[in-house]
């Protein structure tokens, strides 16, 4: 497939020491020479970067001094012939370039088209390519080390071997009823069948259980800080703020815009929900009402539950108690440098199995303790140092679970002994859905929506 010539800004649009401007495509580099004064590019080296000046077509003046890295098909990103010209950092010298580069004919890139043209001409699957933009995204480094074993092909890597066996298998099956002359072949092949489908069917499994950790580890723990006025929320959020030098995003477009914060614990990013509704009310249940206080409860992976232990345990605690019973939750009696008031078996009878961590926020007591109750909590042993594939992403794991599925239905049909060409159905379907993974089997559709979900310029 011949392609047009494309071109961005690859860096982002803030200050910064250096500004990139990437063209990728056939015209990439007699374009750059028609604005370029230095070494003639077409003759030099690949993969070098080569310093000069790019000069304003209309005066002929110099614009800009520059370093532009060559680097020729196919040994590319995205497999084409790219120029990357690298010119002071801030927006008005990389736009004037990239100005001067659409003058000349050349077309602005959507979204994550850099990418897309890696996958399509086959550099990288399309696991990899998603793994991209999880790298841009990461949050902390361990999110930031999952995304780069998967860019690097490791989950790809697994999904092949599972489709191997299974279409090994299937084609085996298909063979024997095809020359079904030999008497045990129905035997053999059934027990072919059973045995390789439980195989990949355990391997899945393997790859869903430590999926909800990737999740975590790419998108945060979801978390909300709950407890009657005054115990100390807010002070507690500061206190996780203050040690991690937190990264806050604000999302505009709401009634008040909400603010989520993300802080490092251990490694392990928490997403304070509802930040701006703990520092503003006192108590969200009260602000809220009981209904929409019990979504947003619902909807964290982790409740930290204040108490005062200055103060007795009251009938709202108790009502909290009994609302979040069947979620993850952590007991935090905080003030524990005042006197106690609090009846403390009374609190662990409550929290059952729940751990409950002794905190003065005062004093700065008690947080190594709470941050490794959160961190056995959903990672037991070190996390993201194992040398485990996990799988983070919710379109795989949507498709994990669908293969998983159709293979479960596969090895139900054959203890009901149901005829193996009826099996083989399923066998095929799961080989399919594993293949959108990595994109052998993913629809155009599919591909145009997840590359425009990248960042300009990638
Ligand atoms: P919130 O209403 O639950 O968000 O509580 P705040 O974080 O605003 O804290 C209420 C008051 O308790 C503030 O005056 C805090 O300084 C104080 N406070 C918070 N933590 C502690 C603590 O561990 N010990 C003591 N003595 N006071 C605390």
């Amino acid at each position: 497939m011949e392609s047009d010539t494309i071109t961005a800004i690859s860096t982002p649009m803030g200050e910064g020491a250096i500004s990139i401007v990437r063209l990728s495509g056939k015209e990439a580099i007699p374009i750059t020479m028609t604005l370029f004064r230095g070494s003639d590019l077409s003759k030099v080296d690949s993969h070098t970067i080569n310093y000069g000046t790019i000069m304003d077509p209309d005066t002929d003046e110099i614009a800009e001094e520059v370093m532009v890295t060559v680097m020729r098909s196919p040994k590319t990103f995205t497999r084409e012939d790219v120029v990357e010209i690298n010119c002071h950092g801030g927006i008005t010298a990389v736009n004037r370039i990239l100005q001067m580069i659409l003058a000349k004919g050349v077309r602005l890139a959507e979204p994550g088209e850099f990418t897309k043209r890696a996958f399509l001409n086959g550099r990288i699957d399309l696991s990899q390519a998603e793994a991209v933009m999880d790298v841009i995204r990461a949050k902390t480094d361990k999110a930031m080390n999952v995304a780069l074993k998967q860019m690097d092909g490791r989950l790809s890597q697994l999904i092949r071997k599972y489709r191997q066996t299974l279409l090994e298998t299937v084609a085996h099956v298909e063979v024997n009823i095809d020359y079904p002359e030999y008497d045990d072949v129905e035997e053999m092949s059934e027990e072919m069948m059973r045995e390789k489908t439980k195989e990949v069917h355990a391997n899945i499994e393997e790859l869903l259980n430590v999926a909800k950790q990737g999740k975590i580890l790419r998108e945060g723990i979801a978390t909300a800080i709950v407890g009657r006025p005054n115990v100390g929320k807010s002070s507690l959020l500061n206190s996780f703020v203050q040690e991690s030098k937190a990264i806050v995003t604000e999302i505009p477009g709401t009634t008040r815009d909400i603010i989520e914060e993300y802080v490092n614990v251990r490694g392990v990013p928490l997403k304070l929900v509802d930040t701006a509704g703990i520092r503003e009310t006192e108590d969200i249940v009260e602000k809220m009402g009981v209904d929409r206080s019990r979504k947003v409860l619902t909807e964290s992976d982790l409740i930290l539950f204040v108490l005062n232990y200055n103060d007795e345990v009251t009938e709202d605690d108790r009502q909290l108690f009994e609302a979040i019973d069947d979620l993850e939750y952590i007991v935090v009696i905080n003030k524990t440098d005042l006197e106690r008031q609090i009846d403390l078996d009374e609190v662990k009878q409550l929290a059952g199995n729940h751990p409950v961590v002794e905190t003065s926020l005062i004093t700065d007591e008690g947080m190594d303790a709470l941050e490794s109750a959160i961190s056995n909590m959903f990672f037991s042993g070190d996390v993201g140092n194992q040398d485990v594939t996990y799988v983070s992403n919710a379109r795989h794991i949507q498709l994990l679970k669908e293969a998983k599925q159709t293979l479960e239905d596969a090895m139900e049909a054959l203890e009901n002994g149901m005829p193996l060409d009826i099996i083989q159905i399923d066998v095929t379907r799961t080989w399919e859905l594993l293949g959108e993974i990595i994109g052998d089997t993913a629809s155009d559709a599919l591909i145009d929506q997840l590359f425009s979900q990248f960042c300009l310029g990638k």
